[in-house]
C-alpha cells in the first residue's frame, strides 16, 4: 500500500518524460527507474515513521530511563541506516516495524526501539572505539558505525559473522569490524574501549569486559536469566576504576552462548 502511494506520487511528469524522450524502451527504463525511486522514498518514510514510534515509545518509558528523549544523533542515523539489507528478504516488508525479526540460527535483530535505546545509553562521541558483543546482521553496528571512529563487534557464529562481514562491506560500513568469537571474553587485542554494548544477555557483567572498558568509559549489557526477567545494565566506569550500575528497563534478549 505504501509502495502504491509512493508510486503515484512521484510517478506524474517521470512517465511522460521518458515516454516522450526515447519511446518504449525509454518508457520501461524509466519505469524501472521509478520503480527503485519509489522503493528508496517508500523505505525513508518507513523509516522516518520508524523514529517517529521510536521517539513516541522513548517518552512512555521517561521515568524508567530517566530522561524523555533519545539524542537526535542517534535517530539522524536511524534515518539513514537501511534496515532493510539487514533483514532476511522475505521479511523486507516488516523491516522497519518496530519490533525485532528472526535472522536465523534461532537468533533476532533487536527491536529498532532498544537500538536505539542502547545506542543513547552509550552517549558516543565521534572520536570513540565501541565493541559490539553479538554482530547478528549487523545493524547494530550498522547504527554505531555512524556515531564513532571504530566499532569492533564479535559474533559467535561463524555464517552470521561472514554474512554481517560481507553486509557491511557492501554497504560501506567500512570502520565496523567484525570478529569471530566468544564475546564474553571481549577482543583484548583492540581494547580498551570507551563503550561496550552486549546484545545477548548474560547471567552477570563479564569480568573480561570490565577490564577492557577505559575509565570514563559506559557498557551497556542486558543482565538476568535468559528464562526471566532480564534487565537493561548500564555499566559506568569512574576515572578513578570504580565501577557504578544503574537497572534500567525490563528486556528480553537472547541469551550469550557458552558465556565463560
Ligand atoms: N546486534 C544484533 C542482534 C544480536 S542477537 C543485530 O543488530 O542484528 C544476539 C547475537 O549474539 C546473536 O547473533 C548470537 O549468535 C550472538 N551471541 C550470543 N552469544 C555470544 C557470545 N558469547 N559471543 C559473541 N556473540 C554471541
Amino acid at each position: 500500500m505504501q509502495g502504491a502511494k509512493a508510486y503515484s506520487r512521484n510517478a506524474p511528469g517521470c512517465v511522460d518524460w521518458a515516454c516522450r524522450r526515447s519511446g518504449r524502451r525509454g518508457l520501461l527504463a524509466g519505469l524501472g527507474l521509478l520503480a527503485r525511486d519509489a522503493i528508496a522514498a517508500t523505505d525513508a518514510e518507513a523509516r522516518e515513521a520508524m523514529v517517529t514510534t521510536i521517539a513516541q515509545y522513548t517518552s512512555a518509558a521517561a521515568s524508567a530511563l530517566g530522561r524523555d528523549k533519545i539524542d537526535p544523533r542517534v535517530l539522524d542515523v536511524m534515518r539513514r541506516v537501511p534496515r532493510h539489507v539487514f533483514v532476511p528478504a522475505s521479511l523486507r516488508s516488516n523491516a522497519y516495524d518496530d519490533r525485532p525479526l528472526p535472522i536465523g540460527f534461532g537468533q533476532t535483530i533487536s527491536q529498532p526501539f532498544i537500538v536505539a535505546l542502547m545506542t543513547d545509553m552509550l552517549r558516543t562521541a565521534p572520536d570513540q572505539v565501541i565493541l559490539e558483543i553479538g554482530t547478528g546482521s549487523g545493524y547494530q553496528a550498522a547504527v554505531l558505525s555512524g556515531l564513532v571512529r571504530t566499532v569492533h563487534s564479535i559474533e559467535i557464529l561463524a555464517a552470521l559473522a561472514d554474512a554481517a562481514r560481507s553486509r557491511l562491506r557492501e554497504h560501506g560500513f567500512g570502520n565496523v569490524l567484525v570478529h569471530l568469537g566468544n564475546g564474553y571474553f571481549g577482543v583484548p587485542s583492540a581494547a580498551p574501549f570507551d563503550g561496550i554494548i552486549a546484545t545477548a544477555a548474560a547471567g552477570s557483567i563479564p569480568l573480561p569486559l570490565l577490564q577492557q572498558l577505559r575509565p570514563g568509559g559506559r557498557m551497556v549489557i542486558p543482565i538476568g536469566n535468559p528464562f526471566a526477567t532480564q534487565h537493561l545494565m548500564l555499566v559506568e566506569k569512574a576515572m578513578d576504576g570504580v565501577v557504578r550500575t544503574r537497572r534500567t528497563l525490563p528486556v528480553r534478549f537472547v541469551p550469550f552462548v557458552d558465556a565463560g
